[in-house]
């Protein structure tokens, strides 16, 4: 037989799920199996590894925080969770269970409640979490600053006298604020609703709430700025991993001193006849030049579909036509303000690259 190290190697060069479930149907017959099609929980990166001095096959566990109460395995293998959820193969696999998701909360089979209680935990503006982020002292502050502001900015006379509210407005406006799991769930049913909350969850950095936006951008264009949030992060267009590939990226090889206006600090401008705040998903100052990026479902790549397809099989509404008319008319006034947009689509990154996308994008800026 071979040595211990011998016999990784020789899987490792031979990675299979065939190989695998061999070896693993010798030797570790009391391993836990899929708890769909009990066969191997066989990953891409799956191998066996040294422990107590005996070869043991690597699995994969979720612990993390004091949130989750227990170390959860994974119970279901990668070709049965990419049935259930075939959005798995595009995702970055080495770092898709890194944090709690619908999709680890699948693999790992675990508990709903505990997994909303954890992504509540981790991403609530709460003074642990604020402490976490700042340290010590800024940390304590911006606490006491946020709890400041919110006990002032949510009572009713703060909203009446800033805003003009009615009394029923306010109740309106206290009702449509949990746009959280709740909603989502009352609205999209508990698949869908769920799925969305976690991937909304999963994708941006700090707190979820449209209250959050009308407060750091006031009610009207917080709420702008919270829709186009929603539906870039639902869709999977802006701020994807690949497209803040691309920005940060480009920011490597444009002038230093620019001023960059992205992700949380994005460049908008009002158009006063619509009525509508519109952000610009990367912005230079010095240049006054907008960069757009579209996913191919949230902007309806004409490559893709026709006039009369509705291209969010999720959200009942809008056809292709409705969203170019949409684009257009937000991209007529952009250009009445920047020197020049540019615009890529997520299907040309895709094709073409980053490196070679940021060619084109910098020789669009300076030409
Ligand atoms: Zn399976």
């Amino acid at each position: 037989m071979k040595t211990n190290k011998e016999f990784i190697e020789y899987f490792n060069k031979n990675k299979s799920k065939d190989i695998y479930r061999e070896i693993f149907n010798k030797y570790f017959l009391n391993e836990s199996k899929c708890r769909i099609c009990n066969d191997v929980i066989y990953y891409y990166d799956s191998t066996f590894t040294f422990k107590s001095n005996k070869i043991q096959p690597k699995g994969k566990s979720f612990l993390t925080t004091k949130n989750v109460d227990k170390v959860y395995h994974l119970s279901i293998c990668e070709d049965c969770l990419t049935i259930k959820y075939p959005e798995y193969s595009d995702k970055n696999k080495s770092r898709v269970f890194n944090q709690m998701n619908y999709l680890t909360e699948y693999a790992f089979d675990i508990n709903h409640e505990t997994a909303l209680k954890w992504m509540k935990d981790k991403y609530a503006i709460t003074e642990e979490n604020l402490i976490k982020k700042w340290g010590v002292d800024i940390g304590k502050e911006k606490w006491n600053e946020y709890r400041n502001k919110q006990a002032l900015t949510n009572t009713f006379e703060y909203k009446r006298d800033k805003y003009g509210w009615t009394e029923e407005e306010f109740k309106d406006y206290n009702k449509s604020r949990s746009v959280t799991i709740e909603n989502l769930i009352n609205r999209h049913g508990e698949e869908i609703g769920l799925k969305k909350w976690m991937d909304y969850c999963d994708r941006q950095k700090y707190t979820t709430t449209i209250e959050y936006f009308q407060e750091k951008h006031g009610i009207d264009k917080g709420k702008d700025v919270y829709d186009d949030f929603c539906k870039k992060r639902l869709f999977g267009a802006a701020y994807s991993k690949i497209s803040i590939d691309l920005f940060e990226n480009l920011i490597s090889r444009i002038n230093e001193n620019y001023r960059i206006y992205y992700k949380d600090n994005e460049w908008y401008s009002y158009d006063k006849d619509n009525k509508k705040y519109y952000l610009v998903d990367f912005y230079i100052r010095e240049l006054n030049i907008g960069i757009e990026f579209n996913g191919d479902i949230w902007h309806a790549n004409p490559k893709k579909y026709k006039p009369n397809d509705t291209p969010f099989p999720l959200d009942s509404g809008l056809n292709a036509k409705d969203i170019w008319e949409k684009d257009r008319i937000k991209n007529d006034f952009l250009r009445t303000k920047l020197n020049k947009l540019i615009i890529i689509w997520e299907d040309d990154l895709n094709k073409d690259g980053i490196d070679k996308t940021v060619d084109k994008i910098i020789k669009e800026i300076y030409e």
